[in-house]
This record gives C-alpha cells, sequence and structure tokens, in this order.
C-alpha cells in the first residue's frame, strides 16, 4: 500500500484515485444514494471498463472522476493531488490539461471540420494555431482519417465521427480518458474499429482509460472490469 491507500499495482502511483466517494441526489423528502463508500484506482497504461445496469451510477461515476461533479463525501486525486478543494477555475484547468472524455454521442462542432475541432481544445489551451494543426493531423491520422480533414461531421459516418472525437480527446495528450458508452451508437463491426482506436491509443499514450460500456466482448477484452454494486466499485473477475 502507498500513502493514498491503494494498492501497488502498477509499479507506481494511480493517475486518478477516487477515495470514499459519496454523492446522492435529492429525491422528494429523502436522498437516493448513487455511491456511497465508493473507492477506484486507475493507472497509467490501463484500460478499465466499468460494466454496470442502467441507472447504476455510470455517468455519475464519470462526472466526479473527470471533475465535472463534486462528490458529496470523499475526495477525487488526480495524479496525488486532492481536487475537491480546489476552485472552479483550478479544476477547470486540471480537466483540460489531464482528462478527456468521449460520449456516447460524438457532440463535434458541425459548422467545423475534422481538424478544426481537433485543433479547438488545442488552441483553448494556448498552443499556437500552427502547432494544433500539426497535431491534429497527426493524430487523426493516426486513427486512420487523414483523408478525412476537411470534412465536416455530417459528412462522416458514424465510426469515424466516433474516431474524430476520440481524437479531439486526446488531442491534448490527457493522463486520463473516461468514455461513456463511446460504441453505443455504433454497429458491431464500427464499434469494433472505434474500440480498438482507443486500446491502441492507451498501449501507445500511457494514458488510463475508464470506459463504461454494456458490450461484454469489448469489456473482457480490457485490462480491468468494474460494477457499481450497493454504492460501491467492486473489480469483477
Ligand atoms: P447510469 O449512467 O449508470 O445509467 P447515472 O449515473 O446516469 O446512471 O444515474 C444514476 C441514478 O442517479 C439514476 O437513477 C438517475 O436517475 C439518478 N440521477 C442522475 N443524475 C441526477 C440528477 N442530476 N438529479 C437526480 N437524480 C439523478
Amino acid at each position: 500500500m502507498n500513502e493514498t491507500g491503494t494498492m501497488n499495482e502498477a509499479g507506481g502511483d494511480p493517475i486518478i484515485y477516487l477515495h470514499q466517494v459519496e454523492r446522492h441526489y435529492r429525491q422528494g423528502t429523502g436522498a437516493l444514494a448513487i455511491l456511497e463508500g465508493a473507492d477506484l484506482a486507475l493507472w497509467p497504461g490501463q484500460s478499465v471498463a466499468l460494466v454496470a445496469p442502467s441507472g447504476a451510477g455510470k455517468s455519475t461515476l464519470l462526472h466526479l472522476a473527470g471533475l465535472l461533479e463534486h462528490p458529496d463525501g470523499g475526495e477525487v486525486y488526480i495524479d496525488g493531488m486532492a481536487t475537491t478543494a480546489l476552485s472552479d477555475a483550478e479544476r477547470t484547468h486540471i480537466r483540460r490539461v489531464e482528462i478527456g472524455f468521449v460520449y456516447q454521442s460524438h457532440r463535434l462542432l458541425p459548422e467545423f471540420s475534422a481538424l478544426e475541432n481537433v485543433m479547438l481544445p488545442q488552441m483553448i489551451r494556448g498552443l499556437k494555431r500552427a502547432e494544433a494543426i500539426r497535431r491534429a493531423e497527426e493524430i487523426l491520422s493516426y486513427l486512420g482519417l487523414r483523408d478525412r480533414l476537411v470534412h465536416r461531421p455530417a459528412e462522416l459516418s458514424g465510426g469515424e465521427q466516433q474516431r474524430v472525437a476520440i481524437a479531439r480527446a486526446v488531442a491534448n495528450a490527457p493522463r486520463v480518458l473516461l468514455a461513456d458508452e463511446p460504441t453505443g451508437n455504433l454497429d458491431p463491426h464500427t464499434a469494433e474499429h472505434v474500440f480498438s482506436a482507443l486500446t491502441q491509443l492507451v498501449h501507445a499514450t500511457g494514458v488510463a482509460m475508464l470506459i463504461a460500456t454494456h458490450n461484454m466482448e469489448l469489456a473482457a477484452r480490457m485490462d480491468r472490469r468494474v460494477t457499481i454494486r450497493e454504492q460501491k466499485i467492486v473489480e469483477l473477475d
């Protein structure tokens, strides 16, 4: 065990560690408990599937891990740093630098090209335009989209749109990639293609990936599988 109390699994500290996290929503006069004393640690280069029924709290967990929501108790450590007491500006900064998101629907900006969609987060972070173009071209080419740079989202297939969304998520070289049913809207063949793109990136970049998925076949091929049971994170296998 190290000082954050986590097992030292992959020869180092976890890049993200949710410790005794609580989350409940108001329901009438009472509270609906989603997470209570939930623990989860992810190490660099690790892919983890979050497999749980609808309504179990997968999106809630991803939002907490991505600093989009505050826990009602417990702590979220990113690279060893406690984040709950930080200001909104500091949390936003960590989110921009350390965390990438992929959603079920691509959420690309429709009036911009694939290249521009991947450039934008880099320019928001302060990269010069030429450097953002160079990196966007490199990432999109790596994901097999070299011939789709100037296409707008509507001119791309569902699988291509999702690969652009993945490229955008990793454009700033995050340490953590969070994905909420990223292949949920895709046919099995395309889902396989998008999943391969994600796992390739994990191995190539050492990012830690947490994917909420219903696809047990894909989950079986990831490094770990976890679920939410009685408001806690439970390791499967
Ligand atoms: P999943 O992603 O596993 O389907 P969610 O994390 O979206 O589950 O939701 C978990 C539970 O919390 C669900 O019962 C949902 O209705 C409830 N919930 C989610 N967000 C809110 C909210 N903002 N207010 C009240 N209840 C919510």
